[in-house]
């Protein structure tokens, strides 16, 4: 199947995005929130990575108006009917994404593919709130999207290999290099990624080392890009948590439990970059 339209949920860090990296490679896109205020945020969001990428070099300067073009925001879930395929990026939240999927399984056609971004709910699960599970897969893009060259891809136990060919198909389309993966909470990248966050976390709250110490040590001893309390602030520390809350309830395992300190720092609000203030201030 050639995906020419696409719809894409929650305009927040991953929907604008994703919806950025489609329009980009001339997919037409509807980009939905619930909040007006998200939307407006994630367009302003995709003109600054435009023009960043233009600056660079990396984009031609008539990407601008023609990557804009192919956006059509809305709040109404219902204007997404025309799409092929959708992905869900909406808050890592079971019940959230349950009424999604069930709203979008009345509006789109039945052969519409349900690709979600989830980070680290079975896709199993989310296949089966849908009356179409052999078209539903993980299609988790990495942050910042129009940057990573992964997409990991994720086969629910119902997934058919015609939406597992289409997705594959789209995601080497829009320049990235597609990993499938078997279905299990957390998947590879936050299975291996979000322990050692949580434990960077448990570090500073045990007092350890500071933040630009702890970020450090591990940029410069393990040669990673950047430091694992950096890398939270830029996921959402809200995200970070709900995933070690998944990882733990699925696994029933105590090693996956959240550092106080995360589940703190959620509790007052600071987020990361999103909020101006997570482990650092921005
Ligand atoms: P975010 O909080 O930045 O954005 C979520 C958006 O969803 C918000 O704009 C919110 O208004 C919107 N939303 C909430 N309920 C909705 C509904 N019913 N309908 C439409 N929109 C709704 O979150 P995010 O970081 O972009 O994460 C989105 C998804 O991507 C999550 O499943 C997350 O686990 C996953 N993910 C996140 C990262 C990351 O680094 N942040 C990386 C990979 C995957």
């Amino acid at each position: 199947m050639q995906i020419r339209t696409v719809g894409v949920v929650g305009a927040g860090t991953m929907g604008n995005g994703i919806a950025q990296v489609l329009a980009t490679h001339g997919l037409e896109v509807w980009l939905a929130d619930v909040s007006e205020t998200a939307l407006t945020r994630g367009l302003e969001a995709i003109r600054n990575s435009l023009e960043r990428l233009i600056r660079k070099g990396a984009l031609p300067e008539d990407a601008r108006h023609a990557t804009l073009g192919r956006i059509h925001p809305t709040t109404v879930l219902a204007a997404l009917a025309p799409c092929q395929l959708v992905v869900e990026a909406a808050t890592e939240n079971a019940d959230i994404k349950q009424g999604i999927f069930k709203a979008l399984d009345d509006v789109l056609p039945a052969e519409a593919i349900l690709a979600t971004n989830t980070s680290s709910i079975s896709l199993t699960r989310i296949a089966a709130w849908s009356r179409r599970p052999e078209r539903v897969i993980g299609m988790h893009f990495m942050n910042p999207v129009p940057v990573m060259q992964l997409v990991e891809v994720i086969r629910a136990l119902q997934t058919d290999d015609a939406t597992h060919a289409a997705v594959t198909g789209l995601a080497e389309a829009l320049g990235k290099t597609p990993v499938t993966v078997r279905d299990g909470a957390g998947f590879v990248s936050n299975r291996v990624l979000m322990p050692m966050i949580n434990e960077a976390a448990f570090v500073l709250y045990e007092n350890l080392a500071t933040a630009e110490d702890i970020d450090t040590v591990m940029k410069l001893g393990m040669n990673h890009p950047i430091g694992p309390l950096a890398l939270a602030d830029l996921i959402g520390l809200d995200t970070c948590l709900s995933i070690m809350d998944i990882l733990y309830t699925e696994f029933r395992d105590s090693k996956y439990r959240a550092c106080p300190l995360l589940v703190q720092m959620v509790q007052a609000g600071r987020l990361g970059r999103k909020s101006g203030q997570g482990f650092y201030r921005y």
